[in-house]
C-alpha cells in the first residue's frame, strides 16, 4: 500500500515526539526512505528546539538564589568573626603594660652637638613621647613613658634602638617621665618647668565616643519602637543601629571597662577596626537569622 505524503505529514509530529505506535513508526520509516520531502520535514521538526517541558522553574531559581545568598552571608559572617577575634587577640597581646619610672627603663644620653638620645632597656617594648613648647618659647618640654607587652615578653622581643629626641635641634629644656597610675611625673632631665608637681592625665576622648555611640543606639532603639509596624523603616533602623552597637561592643572588646587612654590613636584605630568587622558580621548574622525564620 502506498501511503500519501499527506498521511505521513499527519503522523510526523507523533513520530518526532516518540509517541507513535510501532506500526506507525514502520510506516513513516518506510516512507522516508524514498520520499525526500517528508524526510526533510521530519528533520526540521527534530531540529526545532523542544519547548521547555516545565516553564514553572522560577521558584527553583529563587531557592537556588536564596541558597547562594545564604552561603555568601555565612562566608561573610565567618570571615568577619575571624577578623574580630584576630584583631582582639593582637590588641590584647600588644596592650601596653606601663612601666613605672625606674632608672633602668630609660636613660638619657646627651651628646656634644646638643642632640639628646633616649636609651631603652630590654624590657621596654614601646614608648610614647609628647613634645610641647615651654611657656616662654625658649625650648621644648617632653613627656615620655614606656611599656612592656605580653607579645614582647613571650613571642617576639623588639629591640628598641636609641631614639633621638630632638632631631631638628630643638632645645631640650626638660624631660618628664609620666606614670599612668596617677602619681606625679618624674623629672628625668633638665630643670623643672613648674614650681609644683605635674601629673599627666589620660585622654578622655574615648569616653565621648562611647557616650555618643550609646546615645545614638538609644535614639535608633526608640525609632525602632515607634516605627516597628513600618517594615521598611524598621529594617533600615535595624541596619543603622548595628553601627553604634558594634562600636560599643568593640570598645569593650579592646578597652574592657576603661574609657580613658594614654594612647588614643592606637585605641581608636583598633576599636574602629573591630567595630567595622563586627558590623558586617552582625549584618550577615541578622540576614541569616531572618532567612531561617522566614523559611521555618
Ligand atoms: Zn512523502
Amino acid at each position: 500500500m502506498k501511503i500519501s505524503c499527506h498521511v505521513i505529514r499527519d503522523l510526523l509530529p507523533l513520530y518526532a515526539e516518540d509517541m507513535a505506535s510501532q506500526d506507525t513508526r514502520d510506516l513513516v520509516e518506510e516512507h522516508i526512505v524514498y520520499c525526500e520531502n517528508c524526510k526533510k520535514q521530519l528533520e526540521e521538526m527534530r531540529t526545532v528546539e523542544a519547548p521547555p517541558v516545565d516553564t514553572d522553574i522560577a521558584p527553583l531559581r529563587n531557592i537556588q538564589q536564596t541558597l547562594r545568598r545564604k552561603k555568601l552571608q555565612t562566608i561573610l559572617f565567618s570571615v568577619m568573626v575571624t577578623l574580630v577575634l584576630a584583631v582582639v587577640t593582637i590588641a590584647y597581646l600588644t596592650t601596653p603594660a606601663y612601666i613605672p619610672y625606674n632608672e633602668d627603663a630609660v636613660s638619657i644620653i646627651e651628646k656634644d652637638d646638643g642632640t639628646v638620645l633616649l636609651n631603652f632597656s630590654e624590657e621596654v617594648a614601646g614608648y610614647n613621647v609628647t613634645e610641647y613648647p615651654k611657656e616662654d618659647d625658649s625650648g621644648s618640654v617632653y613627656d615620655i613613658t614606656t611599656w612592656e607587652t605580653i607579645w614582647d615578653q613571650n613571642i617576639s622581643q623588639s629591640n628598641l634602638e636609641n631614639t633621638v629626641l630632638n632631631p631638628n635641634g630643638e632645645t631640650v629644656d626638660a624631660i618628664y617621665y609620666y606614670n599612668t597610675d596617677g602619681s606625679e611625673d618624674t623629672l628625668i632631665y633638665g630643670d623643672s618647668v613648674t614650681d609644683g608637681s605635674v601629673v599627666t592625665l589620660p585622654r578622655l576622648v574615648l569616653s565621648y565616643y562611647l557616650l555618643f555611640a550609646i546615645a545614638f543606639s538609644l535614639i535608633c532603639g526608640i525609632g525602632w519602637i515607634l516605627f516597628r509596624k513600618n517594615e521598611k523603616i524598621r529594617s533600615g533602623l535595624e541596619k543603622v543601629i548595628l553601627l553604634p552597637i558594634s562600636y560599643v561592643l568593640a570598645h569593650f572588646l579592646i578597652k574592657g571597662l576603661h574609657p580613658s587612654t594614654y594612647l588614643a590613636g592606637r585605641d581608636v584605630y583598633l576599636i574602629l577596626l573591630v567595630a567595622i568587622s563586627l558590623y558586617f558580621a552582625l549584618l550577615a548574622g541578622r540576614n541569616i537569622l531572618k532567612k531561617s525564620l522566614k523559611s521555618a
